[in-house]
């Protein structure tokens, strides 16, 4: 057991796609070339530290599929970065991409670093260079690669990446398009940043809402209620979390690098926040009892884990005592492919984060297309749905006598801006997708992740026989 969990992420995408490849009529060929990984470009270059001594710095950038451009996946900053993992990583952005009807091939990069270790104006030159070694070799560009935030990397690291770009690249007009997931005043979008952790709570309030699919877990349907554990509270984990919370779930435990904590009447997550800016730590937190170290909480009881922060937390060894009866996959490959067996096995309802969390991306393409537009969303025509609605509400008040508050018509009236339209944009996105998968999961009789990767699988294969590539 121990050698089958030993296997890269990348081979357990593998074997995930060909468990799902085996539902399909595809040709051989044609299920290789989805599967491969098309480009890989290992990048080595030298840092000088603040201390005038010189490190060399290790990065990767992945690019699994072609037959949508640009490519598009986040890049990380880790220790745990290598050549296998972006691969793997790259491969579910294809995948993801496709489920949700996103119109991108997948990449992935990464750098080997901690990024605690290291000043902020040494993360900078570490950005701007690998910024430069992707343009050297044709591997970022608004029609080429796209990247955008992951673990260890957010809306700073983004803007300069936007930055060295433009500065060097010829193309001014459509330069900041050559990334996402930065700060609005930079050409980002509002709601990008919290859009992964929202389209985890959409994803997640999807499942819990159907009635049959509760039913055999013992739960009732709905969000209320649920007791829910979060590992990991950056930025997926915090963003899920708060949402959750907001739409009724209840915290029942919380782990971060330094340990976990758990209550059973539910955490209040802006003041365990607090807590941990003010202390560093998450243990100690009034009311809340400290659990033996971080990877208890994955182990409590609860009704949802999200499994928020690395890939392979839950593996062979621990899966046995998993009590949660959802799993919610919000980081990348939190559960290893033979954990993911024996949970099925149990009954465990895993939504997959080919799914789960592709809010980010959905978001990251609706800032693209507001980059090359260069216009904001709502822009046009707000003033003018604002207009109509006034004419429609003034139209019922006449016809029926019936009074609005003022509020209320303000309310009722008001046009959707930017933030309105991509958390409508998104929430329709979480929603047909789930939709989607789960018909296929009825119909084919397999787990979601299965079903999700046959929705990707047709999709691709469709675009390369409509190119003629296949017949
Ligand atoms: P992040 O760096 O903002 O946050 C990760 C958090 O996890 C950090 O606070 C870290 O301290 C914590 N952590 C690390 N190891 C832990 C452990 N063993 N136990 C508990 N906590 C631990 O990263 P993020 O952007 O939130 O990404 C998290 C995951 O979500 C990754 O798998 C990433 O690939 C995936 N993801 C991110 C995005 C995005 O938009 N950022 C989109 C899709 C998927």
């Amino acid at each position: 057991m121990v050698g089958m969990e030993e296997i890269s992420l990348w081979q357990q995408v593998c074997r995930q796609f060909d468990r799902a490849a085996a539902h399909t009529k595809h040709a051989p060929g044609i299920l290789a070339q989805i599967r491969a990984c098309n480009h890989v470009y290992r990048i080595a270059f030298p840092l000088r530290r603040d201390d005038g001594s010189v490190q060399v710095i290790h990065g990767w950038r992945a690019e699994h599929s072609h037959h949508k451009l640009p490519t598009k996946g986040g890049i990380r900053y880790s220790m745990v970065v290598s050549e296998d993992e972006v691969m793997g990583l790259a491969a579910l952005m294809t995948y993801k991409c496709a489920i949700v009807d996103v119109p991108f091939g997948g990449a992935k990069g990464g750098i080997k670093i901690s990024v605690k270790d290291y000043s902020t104006g040494e993360l900078e030159r570490i950005t701007r260079r690998y910024t430069t070694e992707l343009m050297h070799k044709q591997f970022i560009g608004p029609g080429i690669d796209v990247p955008a935030p992951d673990y260890g990397t957010g809306a700073r690291e983004m803007a300069w990446i936007a930055d060295t770009y433009q500065a060097i690249s010829t193309d001014k007009l459509e330069a900041l398009a050559c990334v996402t997931g930065k700060p609005v005043g930079q050409g980002g979008i509002r709601g990008r940043k919290e859009a992964t952790g929202r389209g985890v709570y959409l994803g997640i309030r999807e499942a819990v809402n159907v009635v049959e699919d509760m039913t055999p877990l013992g739960l009732s349907a709905g969000l209320g209620g649920k007791r829910v554990v979060v590992q990991g509270l950056g930025n997926v984990g915090y963003h899920a979390a708060k949402f959750l919370q907001e739409g009724g779930a209840v915290i029942v435990g919380l782990a971060e690098y330094e340990g976990a904590i758990a209550s059973d009447a539910g955490l209040d997550l802006e003041a365990v926040m607090a807590h941990r800016a003010a202390t560093g730590s998450l243990l100690g937190f009034p009311g809340a009892r400290d659990l033996p170290d971080r990877r208890a909480a994955l182990e409590l009881d609860c009704d949802v884990l999200v499994p928020a922060a690395l890939e392979n937390v839950i593996t062979a060894e621990n899966a046995p005592r998993i009590r949660a009866k959802i799993i919610a996959e919000a980081a990348n490959g939190p559960v290893t492919s033979d954990a993911d067996n024996m949970l099925l096995d149990r009954g465990v309802l895993v939504l997959p984060d080919i799914y789960l969390n592709a809010g980010g991306v959905t978001v990251s393409y609706f800032e693209w297309l507001k980059n090359l537009s260069h216009v904001r969303f709502g822009r046009m025509d707000k003033r003018r749905d604002q207009h109509i609605f006034g004419e429609l509400v003034g139209a019922l008040q006449r016809l029926t006598g019936m009074r609005l508050r003022h509020d209320e018509v303000v309310d009722i009236t008001r046009g959707p801006d930017e933030e309105d339209l991509v958390n409508s944009g998104l929430e329709d996105t979480m929603v047909m997708a789930y939709q989607e998968i789960r018909t296929i999961a009825k119909r084919d009789k397999v787990d979601l992740r299965t079903a999700s990767l046959i929705s990707a699988i047709d999709k691709i294969a469709r675009t390369y026989s409509e190119l003629g590539i296949f017949p």
